[in-house]
């Protein structure tokens, strides 16, 4: 019994010492992904690759691109730290600009809204 619970925890570590061995691949790698989290839509960062290009393209006359390179990089939300109005109590949050523009996001009121007085 002893030898099995040994067993499942040494393949547990080695599954998070395999995790951790693929992580220096992975470039601009921030460990902290939870911080890197929409808080309204729950948009993370994804994995992509980045290609290097060289040459002229055929429509302006040249032979064509070529691809000089592949590699790995992440995308990463572009979050923004608001105060945002939920349930009528204001907090901070890291949203993503997408939330923002979209109006999913209700900023507090500063400042009462003009009101025409009754004449
Ligand atoms: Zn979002």
């Amino acid at each position: 019994m002893e030898r099995q619970a040994d067993r499942l925890v040494n393949l547990y570590e080695a599954a998070i010492l395999s995790f951790f061995r693929r992580r220096p691949m992975w470039p601009n790698q921030k460990v902290m992904v939870m911080t890197l989290q929409c808080g309204i839509c729950g948009k993370k960062p994804s994995l992509g690759h980045q290609i290097a290009r060289r040459g002229k393209a055929k429509y302006l006359g040249g032979v064509g691109r070529k691809i000089t390179g592949i590699s790995r990089r992440r995308f990463e939300p572009n979050l923004q730290r608001l105060q945002v109005e939920i349930d009528g109590t204001v907090q901070r949050m890291r949203v993503c600009v997408q939330c923002i523009r979209s109006g999913r996001v209700k900023r507090p009121t500063r400042r009462k809204p003009f009101l025409m007085p009754n004449l």
